[in-house]
């Protein structure tokens, strides 16, 4: 999927409406529109990447970044003192739905591994 088709990128260039939580230069962070958990956010480099096999296109720097994203949303939203789930589903057995990489932060629930 291009760029130009990608609904993360389409978010970021404002074309497509979010519940924007963190904005900063490199980093976004949104509400999942289908919330698993009484938080559930997105957080993706504004560079498009399609998944974990592209990070290498990202800068160490960015990498970086969107895991300090995480702590900085899970305090803004009050989850981070209980602890909260941090994941990537990379891939098809993953069920990846959409090739832009991004973090899912659920917090508010007791959550596991599947
Ligand atoms: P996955 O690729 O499996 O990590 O899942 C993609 C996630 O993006 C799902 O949890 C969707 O609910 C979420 N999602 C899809 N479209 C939007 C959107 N326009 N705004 C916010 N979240 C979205
Ligand atoms: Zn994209």
């Amino acid at each position: 999927m291009s760029e130009a088709d990608c609904i993360f990128c389409r978010i970021v260039r404002g074309e497509i409406e979010a519940k924007v939580v963190y904005d900063e230069d490199d980093v976004l962070a949104f509400e999942d529109i289908n919330s698993k958990a009484p938080v559930h956010v997105l957080i993706i480099p504004r560079q498009h990447v399609a998944n974990l096999e592209e990070i290498g296109a990202l800068p160490d720097t960015v990498v970086k970044r969107l895991f300090e994203a995480a702590s900085t949303v899970a305090e803004k939203l009050g989850v981070r003192d209980g602890g909260y789930a941090v994941t990537i589903n990379n891939g098809r057995d993953a069920g990846q739905e959409v090739f832009h990489l991004h973090l899912h932060l659920m917090g508010g629930r007791r959550l596991g591994m599947p």
